[in-house]
């Protein structure tokens, strides 16, 4: 095995030093181990398999959830050499001609990252291809996905296991490495995966998840007028800055964006209903700064790499403080200031809870649980940054982070300190 990773890391992205875990995380991949990895938002945790993938035989297989994420890091990989069949993807996106472009690239041995969406990878049709070349091992990012108790369940994400197996069982070997990837910490998250993905013993490598730069602000919502005017004011004072303004609703991120257009911002809606070409022409302006702001639900956001958002907010409060953390964690991933402000209302709150009405009973039963936590984060008047990182299972030691409004605005000390020995027994 390479013994000067330092190299690789340098030749291949231009990067002197690595980030945090990235090299102990490398080394235990390389070693053959399953791996865990739990870092933030804009921790690095893609270079935690890709550069293994460069330096490792055979191809490694990438499960990412979304078509977008794939093409973005594709993209990345094919642009670090002249080798541009390095890395491929698989998903239905692609036409008949592409996919034979990719299986003859994989099975020459070319290509040594594979990226498939959950679907593809569990597809009846793709296992003989995929039993067709030697597989260095199985990386799965966003691995929160695989638990209900995370913000983005994707059932197929449950079936990776049977077909690593099925896999494995026909090439005759006893076990390829698994690397499972997430930026959700929860308890309950972080065993679900290991269950769900049969990676119990797995060797766990878990960063801080303090963003020291990110500013928390929770603000109550009177009504929506109220609320726009202070969005369209506090977008005054921060002209031409990147910007994300999260919305529940298809209908509010039109109304909104319109709005914003109208008073001569640099905006555009995004969701789901919007067709996939105009999505990702919104993304690519964002990223290209032809527009400033991104009107969106929350659809948007997962894998976009720019760095200099410097503001999150969120119209209407989230259904889980994973789904908070994640979301505001697109901003200031360049370390500059990243401000956060979440807008509050308890009959938002009522308004989630009706939209699970349709739901089953235990799915319910996740989704208050994980409301209940939302609403104690957005009541409170203790230190924003010490409440998401105890959620996330982790002690922040200061009781002044001197970053949110709570710690910078105390509303009642005496009544924040009493709180805060409720949260922390
Ligand atoms: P995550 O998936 O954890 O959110 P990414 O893999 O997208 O994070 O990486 C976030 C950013 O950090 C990217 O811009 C990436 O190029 C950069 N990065 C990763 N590793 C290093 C490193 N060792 N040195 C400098 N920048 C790095
Ligand atoms: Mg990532």
């Amino acid at each position: 095995m390479e013994d000067n990773l330092i190299k690789p890391l340098k030749q291949y992205f231009g990067f002197d030093k690595f980030k945090g875990d990235q090299e102990a995380v490398i080394r235990n991949l390389m070693d053959g181990n399953d791996t865990f990895v739990l870092m933030p938002t804009g921790g690095g945790k893609s270079l935690c398999y890709q550069l293994p993938s460069l330096l490792m035989k055979g191809t490694a297989i990438v499960v990412s959830p979304l078509i977008a994420l794939m093409k973005n890091q594709v993209d990345v990989i094919n642009g670090l050499s002249e080798n541009d069949g390095l890395a491929h993807y698989m998903n239905s996106s692609l036409n008949k001609a592409a996919i034979n472009r990719v299986v003859s690239d994989v099975q020459s041995g070319k290509t040594k990252l594979l990226y498939v969406a959950p679907e593809s990878l569990n597809k009846e049709d793709n296992l003989a291809f995929l039993e067709s070349f030697e597989i260095s091992f199985f990386a799965i990012d966003e691995a929160h996905c695989i638990s209900e108790w995370g913000h983005d369940f994707r059932p197929e994400y449950r079936n990776i296991r049977p077909t690593i197996d099925k896999i494995a069982k026909f090439r005759g070997i006893d076990k390829i490495p698994v690397i499972a990837l997430t930026a959700t910490a929860t308890d309950k998250v972080r065993s679900d995966i290991k269950k769900s993905l049969g990676i119990v013993d797995a060797k766990e490598f878990k960063s801080s998840f303090n963003r020291p730069n990110l500013y928390y602000e929770i603000r109550q919502k009177v009504s929506e007028e109220d609320t726009d005017s202070q969005i369209i004011r506090f977008l005054r004072q921060h002209e031409g800055k990147c910007g994300i303004i999260y919305c529940l609703s298809r209908k509010k991120v039109e109304e909104l964006a319109q709005k914003l257009q109208l008073n001569g911002f640099k905006a555009a809606p995004y969701h789901a209903g919007l067709d996939t070409e105009v999505r990702t022409m919104t993304q690519d302006d964002f990223i290209k700064e032809e527009i400033d702001i991104i009107v969106a639900t929350i659809a948007f956001g997962m894998g976009i790499d720019k760095p200099d958002v410097r503001f999150v907010i969120h119209y209407d409060i989230p259904k889980s403080l994973e789904g908070y953390y994640q979301e505001t964690g697109r901003a200031g991933r360049d370390g500059g200031e990243g401000i956060c402000i979440a807008f509050y209302s308890p009959k938002d709150l009522k308004k989630l809870e009706k939209f699970m009405d349709s739901k089953g009973e235990a799915e319910k039963e996740i989704g208050r649980q994980l409301l209940q936590e939302t609403k104690a984060y957005a009541e409170s008047s203790i230190c924003r940054r010490k409440m998401l990182l105890h959620y996330f299972g982790e002690a922040y030691p200061k009781d002044n982070c001197g970053n949110c409004d709570n710690c910078m605005h105390p509303k009642h000390p005496k009544e924040a300190s009493e709180a805060l020995l409720v949260v922390l027994s």
